[in-house]
């Protein structure tokens, strides 16, 4: 063990210690008491001996003039707000003239240290923005532009090597079903890798191919694997430009299609039946409907056999969904083709409209649904519903959001596992 003697604290020192800029020196740490409120206010200087370096290329270069007095925002301390004061140079760069200087601790015209920027990104993980900006005595809309720092940095700093699997979907936003209540998302779905890939507003041809482009033509042809939703637009998408992968349509949204589905037959019957004894079968039935038969237990599970034994329709819409399970258990291609096509005859016969829906929906896609098969033991059906319900609780914590670029950018910072920008010292 290692013990160096304690010293006489003073805060230069530890700032020396934890943040410190070659360069530049801590000249003076103030504290100031203003109608009992206080705060602190570090004083930097640049080291006479040096040379400041040009903001472009960071190559020293010699002074040219000086600029008043700047303010940025640093992490408080013990509650009190704390800010960096300098005056910038000017250098004159044999290649680039005259600018202002390479700053270290600052992001452009930003009023905010960029630790600070990392500091209230990283706690905004944890809490609503609106909290941190709470607990740090700072505004919601520096807590959005640190995020938004903290995301650009990190998408312009992240690799997009090995991506050979990935998952397409649409997600819904906001309230009604307009155009702009979409957005597409791409997610990397490899085992080794999950994560946020892109995301845009809407889910047309043209949202999928901006997508796409941006990902970049390398990463689109080392792609083995594209799973997705029944969603025409981007079916033409994905065989136009990643025709050379195995399209999956995958079972989680086959699933929420045959759900759907039961849930339209349970809701015209309710409305049918209103006033009459068989209707207090379907009551309070909505969420256990939604469930695999194995899953429900209890009251529930007696209260669902209750209704099977009944002629309703509802009963047989829910029947036809759960033998659809058995689908996916197939380990030949060929018996799972039979199946499909025997379990389509049934619900095609079934009288049942939305069931009728399905079983044509999946006819017309019986090749893309397949080649689940052919994909098996690489695709698991785990990642694109567990990405899926990550996202829905970022934009509903985000509702408050309103604007469509603070939650595209809550989004990549929950899901896109981007690189952060290293400090000398972890603040949180
Ligand atoms: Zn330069």
């Amino acid at each position: 063990m290692t013990r160096r003697p304690a010293i006489q604290l003073h805060l230069k020192t530890v700032l020396n210690r934890i943040q410190h800029f070659a360069g530049f020196i801590y000249r003076e740490v103030r504290l100031l008491d203003q109608d009992s409120s206080l705060r602190i206010d570090i004083h930097l200087e640049a080291h006479a001996a040096m040379d400041g370096k040009c903001a472009q290329c960071l190559l020293a270069a010699s002074g040219y003039d000086r600029l008043p007095e700047r303010f940025w925002r640093f992490v408080p301390l013990w509650g009190i707000p704390t800010g960096f004061f300098y005056a910038p140079r000017r250098v004159n760069c044999a290649e680039h003239g005259i600018g202002v200087e390479h700053i270290p601790w600052s992001a452009g015209k930003r009023p905010v240290t960029i630790t600070m920027m990392v500091f209230l990104a990283r706690w905004a993980r944890r809490l609503s923005w609106r909290e941190t900006a709470r607990a740090f005595q700072t505004s919601w809309e520096a807590v959005y532009r640190s995020v938004d720092w903290f995301v650009q940095w990190g998408l312009a700093h992240r690799k997009l090597e090995g991506i050979e699997a990935i998952g397409i979907d649409e997600i819904h936003w906001g309230k009604g079903l307009r155009s702009e209540n979409f957005l597409t998302v791409i997610y990397q779905i490899d085992r080794h890798c999950r994560r946020l890939l892109w995301v845009g507003p809407r889910r047309t041809q043209a949202s999928l191919r901006r997508g796409l482009a941006a990902l970049g033509p390398e990463v689109v042809r080392g792609l083995r694997f594209v799973c997705s939703d029944m969603w025409q637009p981007y079916l033409q998408v994905i065989a136009a430009q990643a025709g050379h992968a195995l399209h999956i349509l995958d079972r989680f949204h086959i699933t929420s299609h045959l759900n759907q589905a039961v849930d339209q037959v349970r809701r015209a019957e309710c409305n049918r039946l209103r006033g009459r004894p068989q209707a207090a079968k379907l009551k309070h039935m909505r969420w256990t409907l939604l469930r695999r038969g194995s899953r429900v237990r209890g009251r529930a599970k007696q209260k669902l056999y209750g209704l099977l034994h009944t002629k309703l329709a509802t009963a047989r819409a829910w029947m036809l969904k759960e033998t659809f399970q058995d689908f996916w258990r197939y380990r030949s291609l060929t018996w799972a083709a039979t199946f499909l096509d025997v379990w389509c005859e049934r619900a095609l016969r079934s009288r049942l409209e939305p069931m009728r829906k399905i079983a044509r929906m999946l006819r017309s896609h019986e090749e893309l649904i397949l080649n689940w098969f052919k994909a098996k033991g690489e695709i698991s059906n785990g990642p694109v519903e567990g990405l899926n319900n990550k996202i829905r609780v970022v934009t509903r914590r985000s509702y408050g959001f309103r604007t469509y670029h603070a939650m595209e950018a809550a989004l990549y910072h929950n899901l896109g596992r981007l690189p952060e920008p290293e400090l000398t010292h972890r603040f949180c």
